[in-house]
C-alpha cells in the first residue's frame, strides 16, 4: 500500500463508518469497534510496520494525513488509532522474540488493537515517572499499578504498560512491558464519561500483582523512558496535532455550512451574506487552520529528516496545536451561536473534543516548561 491508497482508505472509512455514527457514539460514550475493524481490514493498523511482518512501511506523513482525515469525522476514533500506532511502534522497536513478532503480524493482519497504559494516578500527567514498580518473580515480573487513563480500555487486545524497573534508582528508570488483554490481575477499573473524546473508552485500569514473562518485556530494564521520548513522543505529538487539525477543518466546514444555510428571512440574506463580523471570524478560523496544517507539515519534514531542531519542533507542534484547536472550535461556537449551543450542529462536540488535546500529557503547560528550558539550555528532566 502506498501513501495515496492509505489516505483514500481512511477517507472512505471516515465517510462510511465514522461520520454517520459520531454523534450517537459521542452521546452514548460508545466505543466504535466497527471503526477498528474497518481500519484493520484496510491494512491501516499496521501501515507503519516493516513489510517482513506484513506492514506497508509507511511513515509519519501518512500517519498525520490518516489521523487528520479520521479526526474530521470523529476525533475519538482518531485518538484510538493514534494510541494504537504509538503502542505498535514501541512493540516494533522491542527485541524480536516470538511473542512480539506474532503480535506485530496480528496487527499487520488487522486483528489486533493495542494502546498505551502509561499515566498513573500517583504521578498524574508526569507519565515519564511511574510510581508503580516491577517486582522480580523468577524470570517474570509482577506489577501492581493504578493506570489513570487508558484509551481503548477493555477493547484493546494488548496494553503497553510502564513501571519502574525492579532495580530502578531514579523516578524515570522505567521499563515497558506488553500485557495481553485478559491477563490475570489486569482489569478496567471504571467507566469512561469524559467531557470530550467520549467515544474512545479512556477508562482507568488496574494491575493487581499482574505477572508478565521476560518474552514480553519490550525494553531493557530502565530503558522505558528512552523509548517514551524517542519512539512515542514524536509520534504522539504529531498525531495529537493531526487530531487538532482534523477538528479545526471540521469546525471551519461546519461553520461555513451554517453561514451559508441559516437565513435572516426578514433581510432575505444568509448569515454569511449579512454579517461581516461573522465572515471575519470565519477568516481567522481558516487562517489558524492553515497555519496549523503548515506546522504539522513542518514537523513531518523534521521527522522524515531529523536535525538539531527536531525535538524542539516535536514539543512546539503539540503545544501550538492544542491551543489552535481550542481557539478555532471556540470561535465556531460563537459564530454558530444558538444553533451550536443547543447541539443542533456537530460544533459543540468538536469544541469538547478539542479540549482534550491540551490535557493529554505532555500537557500544553508542561510542553511550554520543556520548550522554555530547552531554549535556555537547562536540562528538561
Ligand atoms: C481523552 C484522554 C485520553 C487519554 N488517554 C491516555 C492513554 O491512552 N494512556 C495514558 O497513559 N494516558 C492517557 N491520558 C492521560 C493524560 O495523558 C494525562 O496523564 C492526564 O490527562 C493528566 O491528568 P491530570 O490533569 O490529572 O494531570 P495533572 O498532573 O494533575 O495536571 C494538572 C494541571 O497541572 C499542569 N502541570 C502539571 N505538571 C506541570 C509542570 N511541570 N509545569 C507546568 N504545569 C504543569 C497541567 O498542565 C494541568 O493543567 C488520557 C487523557 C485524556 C484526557
Amino acid at each position: 500500500m502506498d501513501h495515496e491508497t492509505a489516505v483514500s482508505q481512511a477517507r472512505e472509512i471516515a465517510d462510511r463508518i465514522l461520520a454517520p455514527a459520531a454523534r450517537q457514539n459521542d452521546k452514548d460514550a460508545r466505543f466504535s469497534s466497527e471503526a477498528v475493524a474497518a481500519l484493520g481490514s484496510a491494512g491501516l493498523l499496521g501501515m507503519m510496520l516493516p513489510t517482513e511482518v506484513g506492514g506497508s512501511a509507511l511513515g509519519p506523513r501518512t500517519l498525520a494525513a490518516i489521523i487528520a482525515t479520521l479526526a474530521e469525522a470523529d476525533a475519538s476514533a482518531a485518538m484510538v488509532y493514534l494510541m494504537h500506532m504509538c503502542a505498535t511502534a514501541t512493540i516494533a522497536a522491542a527485541r524480536p522474540g516470538a511473542a512480539v513478532v506474532q503480535t506485530l503480524k496480528d496487527i499487520a493482519a488487522g486483528q489486533h488493537l493495542t494502546t498505551l497504559a502509561f499515566s498513573e494516578a500517583g504521578s498524574r500527567s508526569h507519565f515519564w515517572a511511574p510510581v508503580s514498580r516491577a517486582i522480580r518473580s523468577g524470570t517474570n515480573v509482577r506489577i501492581t499499578a493504578k493506570k489513570s487513563w487508558v484509551t481503548s480500555a477493555g477493547h484493546a487486545q494488548s496494553y503497553v504498560v510502564s513501571a519502574l524497573a525492579p532495580e530502578g534508582k531514579s523516578p524515570t528508570d522505567s521499563t515497558l512491558y506488553l500485557f495481553a488483554a485478559g491477563a490475570p490481575g489486569l482489569s478496567v477499573a471504571g467507566p469512561w464519561d469524559g467531557l470530550g473524546m467520549r467515544a474512545n473508552a479512556s477508562a482507568p485500569m488496574i494491575l493487581e500483582d499482574a505477572e508478565v514473562g521476560s518474552s514480553l518485556q519490550l525494553t531493557d530494564d530502565g530503558a522505558g523512558f528512552k523509548a517514551m521520548l524517542e519512539i512515542v513522543l514524536p509520534l504522539f505529538n504529531l498525531g495529537t496535532s493531526a487530531v487538532a487539525l482534523g477538528l479545526c477543518r471540521a469546525a471551519v466546514a461546519g461553520t461555513t455550512a451554517h453561514l451559508k444555510s441559516a437565513r435572516f428571512e426578514h433581510l432575505g440574506q444568509t448569515l454569511g451574506e449579512s454579517l461581516p463580523t461573522l465572515r471575519a471570524q470565519l477568516a481567522t478560523m481558516q487562517i489558524d487552520t492553515d497555519g496549523l496544517a503548515a506546522r504539522v507539515d513542518d514537523l513531518v519534514g523534521h521527522l522524515e529528516r531529523p536535525r538539531d531542531t527536531t525535538m524542539l519542533r516535536v514539543l512546539e507542534c503539540k503545544a501550538s496545536a492544542g491551543d489552535v484547536a481550542i481557539g478555532v472550535t471556540s470561535a465556531a461556537m460563537r459564530v454558530c451561536g444558538g444553533a451550536a449551543f443547543s447541539k443542533h450542529l456537530a460544533i459543540e462536540r468538536l469544541f469538547r473534543d478539542a479540549h482534550a488535546g491540551a490535557v493529554m500529557a505532555p500537557t500544553g503547560d508542561v510542553l511550554r516548561e520543556f520548550i522554555g528550558k530547552a531554549v535556555l539550555g537547562i536540562p528538561l528532566f
